[in-house]
Formats: C-alpha cells, structure tokens, sequence
C-alpha cells in the first residue's frame, strides 16, 4: 500500500474545492484522499479516528512542518496564550504509516458484569452518528455501541449490544479511549496571568483544513497574477515549482 505524499499545488486545489462543501468528517477523508491517491476512500473511512487524526498529523508534517503555531484564550481571565505544538509529540504511537489492508482489529472488555468485543469507531460511525442523533451525546454512545460492540454477554448469554446500560457503555468508552488514544485529543493550558490550568480538545482535521484553505487562496492569487501577466494556463503555472513561482512573482512586482 502507497506510502502518504505531500500535496501538490494541484492537489490542494482539488482537496479545498471538494472539501468546502463537505462535512469536517468527509473533509478530513478528501485531505487524507489528496495525500493517498492508491488508497480507496472506503478504505480510509474504516481507519480508527485515532489513527486517522494521526495521519493527518503526519501529513501537516510533511506538508508544512511538525510545529504547529496554537493559540487559545484563558476561560477565566481572557488573556491571549500562544503556544507551538509539536505534531510528533501529539501523534505519539498512533500507526502514522501506510494504511494496511487488514480489517479493524478488535477488542475486550469486561464492564459491570458484561463481557464485550469491540472494535473502534471509525469514520463511517461517526457519519452514522452525525446523521442520526446529531449533538445528543448519550444517544450517541449507544448508537456506537450498536455499530462497534461485536458481541455482548452476561453469564454466558448473549446480550443486545443496544441495550447495555450507561454504565457498561462507560466502561466500553474508557476503554476505546484508552486503545486510541489519538481519538481525543486534549491540550493541557495553563495561563501564564493568572495560573488556571484546564484542557482544551484538539482537531489536526479542523487544524490541517484551515492551513489548506489559506494555502489554497495563496496559490489561486499567485496562478491569477502570473496568467494576467505572461498569458499561462493554470496547469502550467502549478507545475512550476513554488520557488520558481515566487521568483516570477517577484518580477511582476517588481
Ligand atoms: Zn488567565
């Protein structure tokens, strides 16, 4: 399976028209999809969420970088922190490679007297979630249970992965959360004012998009400004290379 590439001029093109439509889900699918064009898109879909955010660590990484300028705003005194984030550190073990044809692993756990096998929720689940139940968190736990829990028994008999208690679905949480960890990613602030620590969570989907879309406007500024000046079609443009670019944008300032 084909190792994940640095886009090309074109293909961030292709992923920032394709993704402002998109739900942030699918988004990170078609920047994933840009990055591995061997891997089929269902394919991708069935990637944890822990390892899909760490490949789209790895591909902020290759494409701009593993320092990621971060900024957030104390809750409780309201000054102004900025930070960097190293996109390594964040991705931690998470399997950043290329993605594997295997089908999901899976998983037990022992909840509240309840034997569960389980694999991670992926794309598709959390599509399923978004589509069904929207915002209500407990309904959508259960719903995941539903789609992720294998098998269910209690004594020995066989139990509906839909009817398990909160309780048990907790313990079914906790333990997803603890076999991906890259699925919820937390960022631990502390104000350098007023000394309040707290968490904020952390979206390398949200993150890489919004660094795709200024990356895309650039480039649609540098491809209008040299086809004015010179006559170029777009295409010829994006092959040149970006410092190739830059020098004959430089003449046209200049
Ligand atoms: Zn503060």
């Amino acid at each position: 399976m084909a190792a994940m590439r640095a886009l090309s001029g074109a293909a961030i093109l292709w992923a920032w028209e394709v993704g402002a439509a998109q739900h942030p889900l699918d988004r990170a699918l078609t920047m994933l999809g840009a990055a591995c064009p061997d891997v089929p898109r269902e394919r991708l879909a069935t990637l944890s969420v822990g390892e899909r955010d760490a490949r789209l660590l790895a591909l902020r990484e290759r494409q701009f970088g593993a320092a990621l300028p971060g900024y957030a705003e104390c809750p409780r005194c309201g000054e102004r922190l900025e930070f960097t984030l190293d996109a390594v550190a964040l991705r931690g073990d998470a399997p950043a490679g290329p993605v594997p044809d295997a089908p999901a692993r899976t998983y037990d756990v022992a909840a509240e007297g309840y034997e569960l096998r389980f694999r991670l929720p992926d794309s598709r689940d959390l599509a399923a979630v978004v589509a069904t139940v929207g915002g209500d968190p407990a309904a959508g736990g259960r719903l995941l249970a539903r789609r992720c829990v294998l098998s269910a028994t209690r004594d020995g008999a066989a139990v509906d992965p839909g009817e398990l208690p909160e309780a048990a679905l907790d313990g079914l949480s906790r333990r997803m959360a603890e076999v991906d960890p890259g699925a919820d990613l937390l960022l631990d602030l502390r104000c350098p004012a007023c000394d309040h620590g707290w968490q904020a969570p952390f979206d390398p989907g949200a993150f890489l998009w919004a660094e795709l879309a200024v990356q895309a406007r650039r480039l649609l500024r540098e491809i209008h400004a040299l086809a004015r000046a010179y006559g170029w079609r777009e295409p010829d443009i994006l092959a040149l290379s970006p410092w190739r670019r830059r020098y004959y944008l430089e003449l046209v300032d200049g």
